[in-house]
């Protein structure tokens, strides 16, 4: 009984300390032991166990030309676990690895011209099959970003990608598999390493076409029983006369994009709306005056739905990714003036600061490595360290 209690605190205090440096690469040994209240002897003992278990490894701190002795810094393993990260975009998709720490490697943009997901899906496990003929056994987990309502393992709706129910196990290649919304994991991102770290309740909202997010409750995205929540762009702060292509009307999604300055403009819906809205703003920036009075619509259309989160959610920050950071510096005055109208009265005072994501485009590939590397971390030690 005792053996089984030493062995469970070996592997809780390995765990600890393995979380620790990887929310906050660059990190000292000392820095970590002194944050978790470990002493320094135990602090040694646990990392020797992490090196053996290839999971945490050390390298020399860089030189702050202080007179203390040199220190190292808890970094990845050489030979520890990767996960596969797979980001897909309305028209693009890229495999890359990322490693304890949350670094991505650098990988090529592909293109893809959408069209049923076999062919595509095809090519996305092909390379994720050749990445674990590279890297061997220390591929652990894939974790997917994808631009659509996704339930489990399951794309249920991507309307940009024209896809229902696609499961995407297939690209697993065995493995765990974490798949998540883009904006979500955006979020996700924004509070383990962007503008909202350390912020208990806040908000993170993408437009690109439409516009998605997720609430963070402690530094988890609150995604309801089935993982499909968080879709504020189908939440009707929209014009109950206009149909979106989600099958509901008056969503928020189709007034806060491209779709919605087409409209504005009077010109019939684009192709490519997220193109659209980067024309609309540059002109907007230029000085035309019916591409301004069109991103100013947005951006009020943007400002009410905000209100709205703030009144139900109480987020203590909101996050603003994709055309929200444009949005925010071409007619910030006008978006901001839309959320005071639709906050309750007493909120007014206070609004919480809603500011441009940090991590910008980086963010759901970011966001899904995280996730997968979540799943992961517990397994992984509990197997190695244990009985070690
Ligand atoms: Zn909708």
């Amino acid at each position: 009984m005792a053996t089984m209690r030493a062995e469970a605190l070996r592997v809780q205090g390995a765990l600890a300390l393995l979380r620790h440096a990887h929310a906050h690469p660059g990190v000292t040994r000392a820095e970590a032991a002194a944050h978790l209240g470990l002493s320094s002897g135990s602090a040694t003992e646990i990392m020797g166990r992490l090196r053996a278990a290839r999971l945490l490894g050390e390298a020399a701190a860089p030189q702050t030309g202080g007179r203390g002795r040199p220190t190292t810094v808890l970094v990845a393993h050489p030979e520890g676990p990767l996960v596969a990260v797979v980001e897909l975009t309305h028209a693009t998709w890229r495999v890359t690895t990322a490693a304890i720490g949350g670094a991505l490697a650098p990988a090529p943009v592909r293109r893809h011209s959408g069209g049923p997901p076999g062919p595509l899906l095809a090519g996305i496990a092909a390379a994720v099959g050749a990445l674990r003929e590279e890297t061997g056994d220390r591929l652990a987990a894939v974790g997917v970003a994808v631009p659509g309502t996704v339930r489990g393992t399951t794309v249920v709706q991507a309307a940009t990608l024209g896809w229902r129910d696609v499961d995407l196990g297939p690209l697993a290649a065995g493995l765990p598999l974490t798949v998540g919304n883009d904006a979500s994991l955006a979020g996700v991102a924004e509070v383990l390493r962007g503008a909202a770290r350390e912020v208990p309740v806040a908000l993170h909202l993408t437009v690109e076409v439409g516009i998605g997010g997720v609430l963070l409750a402690g530094g988890r995205p609150v995604l309801g029983a089935t993982g499909a929540g968080g879709e504020f762009g189908h939440v009707p702060f929209g014009d109950p006369a206009l149909a979106c292509p989600c099958g509901a009307s008056g969503c928020w999604d189709v007034t806060v994009d491209g779709r919605a300055m087409a409209r504005r403009l009077g010109r019939p819906g684009p192709a490519d709306p997220r193109a659209f809205a980067e024309e609309t703003l540059a002109a907007a920036r230029a000085g035309d005056a019916g591409a301004r009075a069109a991103v100013d619509e947005v951006a009020e259309a943007l400002g009410r739905g905000i209100g709205a989160l703030l009144n139900a959610l109480d987020p203590a920050i909101v996050t603003l990714g994709g055309l929200g950071v444009d949005l925010l510096d071409v007619a910030g005055a006008g978006l901001r003036a839309a959320v005071l109208r639709a906050a309750m009265a007493w909120r007014r005072a206070a609004l919480p600061p809603i500011v441009p994501a940090e991590l910008g485009s980086r963010g759901p590939a970011i966001g899904a490595a995280e996730s997968a590397l979540a799943a992961v971390l517990a397994p992984l030690t509990q197997a190695r360290v244990s009985g070690r």
